[in-house]
């Protein structure tokens, strides 16, 4: 959940450390990252200057992939519905919304330090840290470990805003995008005209200063959220809230997420914040085991009371006849990269084709970065060349397709297989006989023939299906 006080020690005290995953997984984090590297998804941020803890910098298909997760989110959160709407607040925000947040008090990690490594780890995850002087062991387990009492640490990152440093310029960058939110709540009722049931949806940049980051994009310190506040009338609230886990899980396995994969586990009493009477996470079984994929929380009235109190402007809602509250929030909160490893574990396979071994990432079509290639089988070809160019002209214009003559054709399909393109339009000698190609299919390899000028109806309507993931439940 994106609340200051979940952050906090005793919160975090009793979540059950991650199990690890049986057998199936040939997948692992190495595998993933060496692959999106390789490919150019991701790259580590600010590589030449040696790099800068756990910061990424994204390549063209990990931008392409991103932008098809957003968009997802925001079709389904938006576009396809009646009662959410979009907004797009600032990164830096009056630092007044953190206290009233209780995010300056709260947001806080307990952490302790190592006298003889100099490594610093945090209290709640010591299970799943290694001792700077012997990885095997965890810290405190070995003999010279020398471990300091817990002491909070608040996860914001400061900065000055304006020319003068003093105590009033101090401001931070959000932490979760949701608090812009609540301050905009009067602006969206009376502006959209909006009542309760309604929703407000953001997705945007969060900033972390996370001290034991790691596992790649999972724990990183700048991060896409993409959160959503539905706020509901008091009565209304665990309703919705069931509601809203029931829906995003639909939306995951419409994603293809494999079912095994993805489980609600449902917080107790001494992990919730104090305010919020019920929280679930949607748990994905990641290489490092089940971990937080989403929150979502009832958060009741506490966001909308603490910045009516802390800024003097009422947000409620009030009826036509009267009829006033402060309406209740159930918030599904997550981040791109949590659902961009997610997506890329899933999908991830390794197989032998003809007695050659090829990658394929195995994704949703609509998450892929590119869509479908056109690959003429013999470049040279004065007639293959032409068409494909032209097919890839007329493609492009719909969806990012690529157009890819070097190399041996095997080598071209396995290298779209890596990123994951789910078709291939080969033109051949046939083509120039009767106007038809080869469509390829990433997953089965099957391969059927098509007259190209239905091609891209063809795409159109193979991208608006329903998909599952070939690898099973
Ligand atoms: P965790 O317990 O893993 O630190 P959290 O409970 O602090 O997560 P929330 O405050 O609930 O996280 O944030 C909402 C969502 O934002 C999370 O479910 C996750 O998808 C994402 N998220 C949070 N912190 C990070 C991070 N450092 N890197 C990537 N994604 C993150």
């Amino acid at each position: 959940m994106s609340s200051a006080s979940t952050r906090s020690a005793p919160d975090r005290a009793s979540v059950p450390s991650a199990q690890m995953p049986d057998a199936e997984a040939t997948v692992t984090m190495d595998k993933i990252v060496s692959l999106c590297r390789r490919r150019g998804f991701v790259f580590q941020s600010s590589e030449i200057y040696g790099g800068l803890g756990s910061t990424y910098d994204y390549g063209h298909y990990g931008v392409l992939m991103k932008t098809n997760i957003r968009s997802l989110w925001l079709r389904a959160m938006v576009q396809e519905r009646d009662d959410i709407v979009a907004l797009d607040s600032a990164i830096i925000l009056n630092p007044r919304v953190w206290e009233a947040s209780g995010h300056v008090a709260g947001f806080v990690d307990p952490l302790v330090d190592c006298r003889t490594c100099k490594l610093r780890f945090r209290a709640d995850k010591l299970d799943d840290a290694r001792c700077g002087k012997r990885p095997s062991k965890r810290p405190g387990e070995h003999s010279e470990c020398d471990l300091t009492e817990p002491r909070q640490f608040n996860l914001m990152f400061e900065t000055q805003v304006g020319a003068m440093q003093d105590e009033s310029s101090g401001a931070y960058l959000r932490p979760e995008t949701a608090q812009g939110i609540f301050i905009n709540f009067k602006n969206v009722l009376q502006l959209a005209r909006r009542k309760p049931p309604f929703g407000i949806a953001q997705t945007g940049k969060s900033f972390r200063n996370e001290i034991t980051p790691g596992n790649f994009l999972f724990r990183v310190r700048e991060f896409e959220q993409m959160e959503m506040e539905f706020f509901v009338p008091p009565g209304e609230a665990e309703q919705w809230y069931e509601y809203w886990i029931a829906e995003r899980l639909r939306w995951y396995r419409d994603l293809g997420l494999r079912d095994a994969n993805i489980r609600v586990r449902e917080h107790d009493a001494s992990e919730r914040s104090h305010y919020s009477s019920a929280t679930s996470d949607l748990e994905y079984l990641y290489p490092i085991g089940w971990q937080e994929l989403e929150g979502i929380a009832n958060r009741g009235d506490y966001d909308l009371t603490q910045h009516t109190e802390f800024s003097g402007t009422k947000l409620e809602y009030v009826g036509p006849d009267g009829e006033r509250y402060t309406p209740h929030v159930v918030e599904p909160a997550v981040s791109i990269e949590r659902i961009f490893v997610a997506l890329l574990c899933d999908g991830y396979d390794e197989e032998v084709v003809g007695e050659r071994e090829r990658t394929v990432l195995r994704l949703h079509p609509r998450v892929a970065p590119v869509k479908a290639a056109i690959l003429p089988l013999i470049p040279r070809d004065e007639g293959m060349a032409s068409r494909a160019l032209a097919l890839y002209e007329d493609l492009r214009r719909h969806h990012v397709v690529e157009h890819d003559d070097s190399g041996q054709i095997g080598r071209r399909y396995r290298r779209q297989d890596e990123i994951g393109t789910p078709w291939a339009f080969t033109i051949d000698e046939q083509t120039l006989e009767d106007d038809t190609v080869t469509v390829r299919d990433r997953d089965s390899l099957a391969q059927e023939r098509l007259p190209i000028g239905g091609v891209r109806t063809w795409l159109d309507t193979a991208l608006e299906q329903p998909w599952r993931s070939p690898k099973g439940e």
